[in-house]
């Protein structure tokens, strides 16, 4: 039977609104094999795991790391990580504590707008764990401050938005250095959403394979069908293997559905080509 993959997913460890063995038991049948990705921390795999070993279906162990790369944050996945790594999780550590400090300013600056307790209405939301921009986005929304994530998010917490505080995140190198130390495979997440010219994509390529980077998000869930084949394309031009994965956050976002993506465009070498994958 063919396998279906679904490389990039957030549980409650992070920005998603599932537990991790809620979003595991969403997500089989229908997914073999899944990678759980959350944003700068591994906290939610030991339950995903143990979720997965009952539900009879792959889990991958992934982090999904946030870089600065040419004035931009660009997200970096982990996948096949060794959790227990120090070397990465003395890299993720880092920057939990830059999550913090940005949250308290981005707390001071909503006060500054005439939006108090944003601060502790985010870290109610987070229940400790990595904190980010999707709490204070849901704190927002709670507040009747929009009526949903993308409209918080546009009005409060992109750039150039009262909320905004740029993140200090890791360098390129760095994330795909934790990565390698914790014997993963680095990959591109989400290309199409850096808006970055072809030019500047192309550095970034070249850059990030010449660091060790091995695979780029070719299929990923929010992606136009055009976008997915000129990204085929890129990927084999520089060597690079291709991944999917849907950036699946909760039932709530109806865009970014589990598992629900197209194959890989023809001639693509997954980045699965050798993982040890027993049938499931
Ligand atoms: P952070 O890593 O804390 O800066 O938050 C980034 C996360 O915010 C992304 O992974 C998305 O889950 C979410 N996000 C970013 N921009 C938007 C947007 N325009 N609409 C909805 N969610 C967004
Ligand atoms: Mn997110
Ligand atoms: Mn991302
Ligand atoms: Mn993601």
């Amino acid at each position: 039977m063919m396998m279906r993959f679904d490389l990039h997913t957030h549980s409650s460890a992070s920005d998603g609104s599932l537990a991790p063995n809620e979003l595991v038991h969403r997500a089989a049948p229908g997914i073999q094999v899944l990678a759980l990705t959350d944003h700068d921390t591994t906290a939610g795999i030991a339950e995903a795991r143990a979720a997965a070993q009952q539900a009879g279906i792959h889990l991958i162990p992934g982090v999904e790391i946030s870089t600065s790369w040419g004035g931009r944050t660009v997200h970096v996945l982990g996948l096949g990580i060794d959790p227990e790594n120090p070397v990465l999780q003395a890299g993720l550590q880092r920057l939990r504590v830059a999550r913090h400090r940005r949250a308290e300013a981005i707390g001071k600056q909503l006060a500054q707008n005439g939006i108090p307790d944003a601060l502790a209405g985010a870290q109610a939301l987070s229940q400790g764990q990595s904190l980010g921009r999707g709490h204070f986005a849901r704190f927002l929304l709670q507040r009747g401050y929009g009526a949903t994530m993308g409209e918080v998010f546009q009005r409060f917490l992109i750039r150039g938005r009262p909320g905004y505080v740029p993140g200090e995140w890791a360098q390129l190198g760095e994330a795909v250095a934790w990565i390698r130390a914790a014997g993963g495979q680095a990959v591109i997440a989400h290309p199409a959403r850096y808006g970055f010219s072809s030019l500047k994509m192309l550095r970034l390529f070249e850059e990030f394979k010449a660091l060790g980077g091995e695979g780029l998000e070719v299929l990923s869930g929010s992606c136009r069908e055009d976008e997915a084949q000129r990204f085929a394309q890129q990927a084999r031009k520089h060597g690079l293997l291709a991944s999917c994965g849907s950036d699946y956050h909760g039932p709530e976002d109806p865009r970014r559905n589990l598992g629900k993506m197209p194959s890989l465009p023809a001639g693509c070498s997954p980045i699965w080509q050798h993982w040890p994958l027993a049938p499931k």
